[in-house]
Order: structure tokens, then C-alpha cells, then sequence
């Protein structure tokens, strides 16, 4: 659901009235009142960016985390030590959770016994995009499904709403420490938000890489090449091509949200 820019302002100003949401605004990584980040010279544009993920060079890495680790560290997501405070853009799950719809008693031992990596999927028909009451998540135009933390609530709707568990809340304070006492940032990249306790974050395709003409750090980081990112509007792009000559699957494609996280199998 494209947002203008007049309901995008009316929006943040009503958060920042109430006061709700949190996160530090980094002019470098502030969206503006198009609800974007602002575009450089080369920034890449796309009219349906779509990700797609070749499964059998990722499992050739060996349960590698090097696309979570790159995604968390400059997006600044605090690592917490028990699970139940566990902030994620991208981690890895196994088959079964991943592909609850695809998985049958022959599977290949290979599939059954590995793990995948799976992030928001920036569905074509998101249903956390609907329930949303303050228009803190949108759609934008190239399909992207975005998060404006500074106008979160927590009221944690789209948690529910979202059949892929791609949402994460900050229980805790994300700037703060673990229950051991431990910084949950390491280190902080300045060019990115930072978030406060009460507000739900996701991956958001690395939208503001895109506006410096910059692929997502997953896709970069990604040592076996595993991951391609590009405008399925295209036909001349990588993906175009690759859905093309080869079958990939989708996460739980049954129930219409029409992600555009494509899986190489
Ligand atoms: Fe929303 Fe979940 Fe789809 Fe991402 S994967 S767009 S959070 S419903």
C-alpha cells in the first residue's frame, strides 16, 4: 500500500506527538516525507526487487552465517543471549520450518539435515502492511516492504500478522545489555538507526544501500555467491533470467502474500 506524502507526514507527526516509536535518527539513513531514503547518483532503481537464493551453493558454505552476521552488524540489531529476546533480519531454519509445504517423507537427507537462510520476503501482499494502525510498515512503489520504526507502537500486530516469523520486538533496550551484562551492540555503525525497547524491526532489503547504489550486504557478503538481487520488472536482469531457467519455490506460497524471496532447491 504506496503511502503519499502528505499521509506520511500527518502519520509521523501524530508519533512524535504521542510520542511513541524510538530509534535515533542518522541523517545519512533518515527516511524522508516520501517515506524513502534519499537517493544518491547511481542509486539502483527497481520497479519489483525480488531476492533469490540458490540453496545448493549456500549449503556448500557449511551452515555459514556470513549473510546474518554482515546484515546484523551494519543494521545495528542487538544481539541478546536467550533466545526469547532474539532480534533477527536473517537467520537460518531448518527445511521443515522453512518449507513446511514442499516437505514430503522422501526428502533428501541433504534438505531434511540442513539449514536455510530466510529473511522478510517483501511479499507482494503483505498482511502485516494491513493491520498495521499507525502506518509504520508500507509497501513502497518498487516493492520493498518497509519500517519507520519512530512510529512503532509495539502494539506488535503484525508480529501476528506475518506467516513467516520475519518480525522481531525489542523486548529489551537494544542500546543496552543482556541479562549477563553484556553490550548487545558491539559496535555501532553511524550511518544506520539505532532502535529502543517496544518497537518491532525487520530486514528492509537494505532500502537504504539501494539509494547509495549499493546491493544488500546479505547478497555482498554472501561468500559463495549463493544470493542474486535485482528488478524482476527487468527482463535483462539476473533474476529475470534465473526464475527463468531454473524451478525455484517460495515460503509457504498457499497463502497468497506472493513473496518475492525466491529459493533455488
Ligand atoms: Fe510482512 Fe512477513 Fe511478508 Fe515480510 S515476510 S512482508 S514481515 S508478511
Amino acid at each position: 500500500m504506496p503511502v503519499d506524502r502528505r499521509a506520511f507526514l500527518k502519520m509521523a507527526g501524530l508519533a512524535s506527538a504521542v510520542g511513541i516509536g524510538g530509534g535515533r535518527i542518522i541523517e545519512a539513513a533518515a527516511l524522508d516525507g516520501a517515506g524513502t531514503y534519499k537517493a544518491t547518483t547511481g542509486a539502483l532503481a527497481g520497479k519489483r526487487w525480488a531476492m533469490i537464493i540458490d540453496v545448493h551453493k549456500c549449503l556448500e558454505q557449511h551452515d555459514c552465517t556470513a549473510c546474518a552476521d554482515i546484515c546484523h552488524k551494519i543494521h545495528n540489531v542487538a544481539q541478546f543471549n536467550k533466545p526469547k529476546n532474539e532480534l533477527k533480519w536473517i537467520w537460518r531454519e531448518n527445511f521443515h520450518g522453512a518449507f513446511p509445504e514442499q516437505n514430503h517423507e522422501f526428502l533428501s537427507e541433504e534438505l531434511h539435515h540442513s539449514t536455510f537462510p530466510v529473511l522478510c520476503n517483501h511479499c507482494d501482499d503483505p498482511p502485516c502492511v494491513r493491520v498495521c494502525p499507525t502506518q509504520t510498515t508500507w509497501k513502497r512503489d518498487d516493492g520493498v516492504v518497509m519500517m519507520d520504526m519512530h512510529r512503532c507502537i509495539g502494539c506488535r500486530y503484525c508480529i501476528t500478522a506475518c506467516p513467516y516469523g520475519s518480525r522481531s520486538f525489542n523486548w529489551l533496550d537494544p542500546r543496552g545489555n543482556d541479562e549477563d551484562g553484556k553490550p548487545c551492540l558491539e559496535t555501532i555503525n553511524p550511518d544506520f538507526p539505532t532502535r529502543t525497547r517496544g518497537v518491532v524491526e525487520k530486514c528492509n532489503f537494505c532500502a537504504e544501500r539501494l539509494a547509495k547504489g549499493q546491493l544488500p550486504a546479505c547478497v555482498e557478503g554472501c561468500p559463495g555467491g549463493a544470493m542474486t538481487f535485482g528488478d524482476l520488472d527487468d527482463p535483462e536482469s539476473p533474476v529475470r533470467k534465473i526464475l527463468h531457467d531454473d524451478y525455484a519455490i517460495r515460503r509457504k506460497p498457499s497463502l497468497g502474500t506472493n513473496p518475492q524471496v525466491y529459493y533455488l532447491v
